[in-house]
């Protein structure tokens, strides 16, 4: 009976380090009787887990769609009906680019309760960790994060002039394998080619590598790079505040100097 059931707790598990978990986080996984995870939940909030608590692997991995979204909606609702404290663990924060709001969508609409646990965001975390703050006085006064995740007819949908803007610094999440064309249409629409970029990848974890360059030459520097692992990319002048504020590069390197 469906008024019986829930609620399901939608929550952000961050971007890896457990330290990152909310207060509210940690105490839904210990409560939990079954927890729904993604890929990118990392290792070490996995190991937060109870050995009791059944986990359910509901990842996706870019083109290769290991539960197909209604399914994972209709799993959650499942699962609300016979188990008492249920748990979908999302990598950052389930509302930026997490899939959280259609989750939320299908479980209002099957009448079961829900409550969002927000996480820190890759974006938040990653900058931290890098030692580049999003905004700052002088270099930026605004931050738009967009996803370089291209379209069914792989196009990338994006606004090109409005996101050339010299004083926004800009995320991209997903950017990892359009990297080249995202760095092209940026200069195409005017964003200076010098402007200085940077890849974050593994962020917060105790393997990330921060790679510091300039946005013309973003794509040959990640080249090499781990494809598997979350990448972040992030444009704009505040990059350069890198050189000066990592304060956790476990393996930092540099690709050409980033323009000042
Ligand atoms: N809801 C998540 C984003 C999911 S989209 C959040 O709020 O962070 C997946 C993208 O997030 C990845 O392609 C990558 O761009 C970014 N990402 C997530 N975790 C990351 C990490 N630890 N390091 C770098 N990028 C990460």
């Amino acid at each position: 009976m469906a008024n019986a059931a829930g609620p399901v707790y939608i929550v952000g598990a961050g971007p890896g380090d457990p330290d990152l978990l909310t207060v509210k986080a940690v105490r839904l996984i210990g409560a939990a009787d079954v927890v729904v995870y993604d890929r990118l939940v990392s290792d070490a909030v996995m190991a937060l887990i109870p050995s009791g608590t059944t986990r359910i692997f509901a990842g996706k991995v870019a083109r290769n769609h290991h539960m197909p979204q209604p399914d994972i909606n209709d799993l959650l609702v499942g699962l609300a009906r016979s188990h008492r404290v249920v748990v979908r663990l999302k990598g950052g924060d389930p509302f930026v680019f997490g899939r959280g709001g259609e989750e939320a969508k299908h479980l209002a609409r099957a009448g079961i309760p829900f409550e969002i646990v927000p996480g820190v965001t890759s974006a938040s975390g990653c900058s931290a960790y890098a030692g580049i703050p999003l905004t700052h006085r002088g270099l930026a006064h605004g931050v738009r994060y967009v996803t370089g995740h291209t379209q069914e007819d792989d196009t990338l949908d994006l606004n090109w002039p409005s996101l050339a803007d010299p004083d926004t610094t800009l995320v991209i999440y997903m950017g990892r394998i359009t990297a080249p064309r995202l760095c092209e249409q940026l200069i195409a629409h005017g964003l200076d080619a010098k402007t200085p970029a940077a890849a974050v990848i593994n962020g917060t974890r105790p393997d990330q590598e921060t790679v510091t360059t300039t946005l013309a030459d973003l794509p040959d520097a990640i080249e090499s790079l781990g494809r598997a692992a979350p990448t972040l990319l992030i444009v704009g002048r505040v990059v350069a505040l890198s050189d000066a504020l990592a304060w956790f590069a476990p393996r930092r390197s540099k690709g050409e100097e980033a323009a000042g």
